[in-house]
């Protein structure tokens, strides 16, 4: 049978005992020791961070220093192999102990060594660290699976809480119409109609927002390209977006003259993003003003809000999926943060930008661009 080789690296000033030690271990039966030596404790260091061997075999004397301080800086800078300390037998007691703190995996008096016990305590302190290294892995991938269902559960939660309130004033809405409508009262039936409509788009754009992400996630969100007209975009999506709010008025500021080439739909659904967002996140402020522009080669769109802004150390953050600015005030504001990680896809794959510029207290405002030059891709 082949004998798996073990490479030791010594590190031991005293050539002689590198020369008793060398012989020990090849006088072993059913062992293949290949022995690695150092003299001084820099290029010890150096080979213990820089090759391969199964363990480290260390004397306490290094010249003016001493390998209780190799072990720790070795442990220091990330060594993991298992590290036996030499000692001699006049050398003060409690080094045994002092080793072990630093970072030492076992100890031997010179005076005691011999061949079967030396491979003994080798065979012993590899296993072991090899059985430490697995605890230890095991261990952080178990953190990393509680921490990943932690953010899933939480996730499931607040998808359960968006689709769960829309759905309750749904069926308070549809008892309550069963009863207006025994009684004949349609200005009363109309306006809960009107309720109920709402409240179904709120749950379809919840349900389209996450099949994007999926079809995003799995590479396969694609579009429907055409040439059309991007003034009347703007112009048609501030206007569906009016009759959303009393509170705020949408004003438009610059036209483009551009007709440019991408998907229609998709390009509306950034607009209509930021536009809600600009309604959710700024409910005290009257205006949101949508600025188009060319610039170059690109047409641009920035809607501008007068809220409470987005602090800087969040502002590259919101593009990411499921993020959420944790600010009290929005937690009650509903949403999943989908919709700005979804509109940077769109931007990006029609080959645009987008971007955030804010200041606390001051308001938002979100931007894109689109190239004007986009041909059709054959
Ligand atoms: P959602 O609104 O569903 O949470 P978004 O992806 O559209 O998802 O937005 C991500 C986060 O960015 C929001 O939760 C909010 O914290 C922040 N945000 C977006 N727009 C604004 C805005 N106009 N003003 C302040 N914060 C905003």
């Amino acid at each position: 049978m082949e004998i798996h080789p073990i490479t030791i690296l010594l590190i031991e000033d005293d050539e002689e005992d590198y020369i008793l030690l060398q012989k020990l271990l090849k006088r072993i039966q059913y062992a293949n020791y290949n022995i690695v030596w150092e003299s001084t404790y820099e290029t010890g260091l150096n080979r213990m961070l820089t090759e391969q061997h199964d363990l480290c075999l260390l004397d306490y004397h290094l010249g003016a220093r001493t390998g209780i301080t190799l072990i720790k800086e070795a442990r220091l800078q990330g060594y993991v192999r298992p590290i036996i300390l030499l000692t001699g037998m006049d050398e003060a007691a409690e080094i045994d102990i002092q080793a072990i703190q630093a970072g030492a995996d076992d100890y031997i008096d010179k005076g005691q060594l011999q061949g079967a016990l030396l491979h003994r305590v080798i065979r012993y302190a590899i296993e072991r660290k090899k059985a430490e290294l697995e605890r230890e892995s095991l261990l952080s991938e178990k953190v990393a699976a509680k921490e990943l269902e932690k953010r899933r559960n939480e996730f499931i939660s607040m998808v359960v809480h968006e689709i769960k309130t829309p759905m309750t004033s749904l069926k308070g809405y549809g008892q309550l119409l069963q009863r207006k409508l025994a009684t004949g009262n349609t200005e009363q039936t109309s306006y809960m109609l009107t309720r109920m409509d709402a409240q179904i788009n709120k749950l379809t754009g919840l349900i389209e927002n996450l099949r994007d992400v999926t079809r995003i996630e799995s590479g396969t969100f694609q579009f429907i390209e055409d040439t059309f007209d991007f003034d009347k975009l703007v112009d048609e999506t501030i206007e569906e977006i009016q009759l959303t709010t009393d509170r705020q008025t949408i004003c438009r500021k610059g036209r483009t003259g551009q007709e440019i080439w991408g998907d229609r739909e998709r390009v509306g659904q950034v607009i209509i993003n930021f536009l809600t967002n600009a309604i959710k996140y700024a409910p005290d402020a009257n205006t949101i003003l949508v600025k188009t522009a060319v610039l170059g080669n690109e047409v641009i769109v920035s809607v501008r809000d007068f809220g409470p802004g987005i602090p800087e150390d969040k502002q590259k953050k919101i593009f990411e999926p499921f993020y959420r600015h944790e600010e009290s005030a929005h937690r009650t504001i509903p949403g999943l943060g989908l919709g700005l990680y979804i509109a940077a896809e769109i931007v990006k794959l029609q080959e645009g930008k987008i971007w955030v510029e804010s200041e606390e207290g001051e308001g938002t405002t979100f931007s894109f661009s689109l190239p004007i030059d986009r041909k059709p891709q054959k």
